[in-house]
């Protein structure tokens, strides 16, 4: 791809267009819009924060936090369509999006997980007691958490947006990734989408959610060991070797796209477990340039059309995004997305018992190969075989083992 550099300086720089706002309540509200239009957003309700309710504490064994958060077992489950709190709001109701339309809207969750200002020190366990460590050490909650729209259509999906659209929720997911990595209190964003009542989703309307966590994940942190302990032995990235394998042996590749590829590791735990990796080295959304961020929506609508014709109905899946922490060596992590699903068939759901949710050792009833090959055959949903599509480049389709053989740019 060329950007002509003339005349139009958008191209490369081109965002949706944002507007901020407060609620009620004092919480934050940003408007993400495909077009550049202007906004007034007044809230009408009365409504307050409420305070407290979140602690972290300490789990001495696994060395991991744990979120008490008891203010969430009050918040809407399951509410019918007339009562859906990420609707636009209309004259006679007052939702959490006090407008009349929306593209993509961001908000802070009224019942977070995670909140406060107050980081989580890099030494706590050396600056406490046996005494206090042992008996799971308190902290004050922290971080923040956001709920992001992905439309104002309550009985839509993020697989039915347009590329338009999904480009506007990648810009959103970069920019508060970037918002909220410079706060007080939070050392690393997840962006994540809960689709399905499988999956446990509380509410239909299509809505992800943003975590800004005041510690590193105990994934994440494997993940860096694991990166920094292959650099230290091969003198190698990992990521970049683990893409350039998977496009070398080409058996579990989806799809490639000009900017992108979509895999199913080796090693993967669940029925359906797709990773998107940058084919460069990013390590974290905001880098993605203008055109990644165009490839990665069309894309990622073209894997979500298949997922959904896995099986009898819309696949539940659990998807998001694995980038830097603000504290991690720079170029040890590769920015990626992970997407799973516990669907294994028609009527069969996988779930997390013994081996799995006691131990920690997965048991994958289906071969990564044989489910990549399931996604190669049900091909781009949109483009027919020619894999032209109308906006973006389109993705290719892997349909046999050489296909996936160029080349990779890895680094
Ligand atoms: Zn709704």
């Amino acid at each position: 791809m060329t950007a002509d550099s003339h005349q139009a300086p958008p191209a490369e720089n081109r965002r949706a267009h944002k507007t901020g706002a407060q609620l009620a309540d004092g919480r934050e509200i940003i408007f993400f819009d495909d077009e550049p239009r202007s906004r007034t957003v007044q809230d009408r309700r009365e409504i307050t924060r409420p305070e407290g309710g979140n602690e972290m504490r300490y789990d001495p064994l696994l060395r991991e936090w744990v979120a008490i958060a008891a203010a969430r077992q009050h918040r809407t489950h399951l509410p019918s369509t007339d009562q859906c709190p990420l609707c636009p709001s209309t004259a006679d109701r007052d939702t959490e999006v006090p407008q009349a339309s929306y593209d993509v809207v961001v908000f802070e969750n009224r019942f977070p997980s995670f909140r406060g200002d107050v980081p989580v020190p890099a030494d706590f366990l050396s600056t406490t007691t046996a005494a206090a460590e042992s008996a799971g050490l308190l902290q004050p909650g922290s971080g923040r958490c956001e709920v992001v729209c992905f439309t104002d259509e309550h009985t839509s999906q993020l697989a039915q947006v347009s590329a338009a659209r999904m480009r506007t929720v990648v810009d959103a997911w970069a920019d508060r990734s970037a918002a909220m990595l410079a706060e007080p209190g939070v050392e690393q964003v997840y962006c994540f989408e809960n689709r399905g009542e499988e999956i446990g989703v509380t509410l239909h309307h299509p809505h992800g959610q943003i975590y800004g966590y005041p510690f590193i994940t105990p994934r994440t942190r494997t993940l860096l060991e694991s990166a920094a302990d292959y650099r230290e032995r091969r003198d190698g990235d990992l990521f970049a070797d683990i893409l350039a394998s998977e496009i070398s042996d080409g058996r579990r590749i989806v799809a490639r796209t000009e900017h992108w590829t979509a895999f199913i590791p080796a090693w993967a735990r669940w029925p359906v477990e797709l990773h998107i990796y940058p084919n460069r080295a990013v390590e974290r959304l905001p880098e993605l340039t203008s055109a990644e961020r165009d490839d990665f929506a069309a894309l990622y609508l073209d894997l979500l059309g298949r997922g959904d014709q896995l099986f009898d109905g819309p696949l539940p899946y659990i998807s998001g995004w694995q980038q830097a922490p603000a504290s991690a060596e720079p170029g040890l992590m590769r920015l990626h997305l992970q997407l799973f699903s516990i669907r294994r068939a028609e009527n069969k759901l996988k779930f997390l018992a013994g081996s799995e949710s006691g131990m920690g050792v997965f048991i994958n009833d289906i071969a990564p190969e044989e489910m990549a090959r399931r996604l190669v055959e049900l091909g781009p949903v949109s483009g027919e075989d020619t894999g032209t599509e109308s906006q973006d480049s389109g993705s290719q389709t892997a349909g046999s083992p050489n296909a996936g053989s160029q080349t990779g740019e890895t680094r």
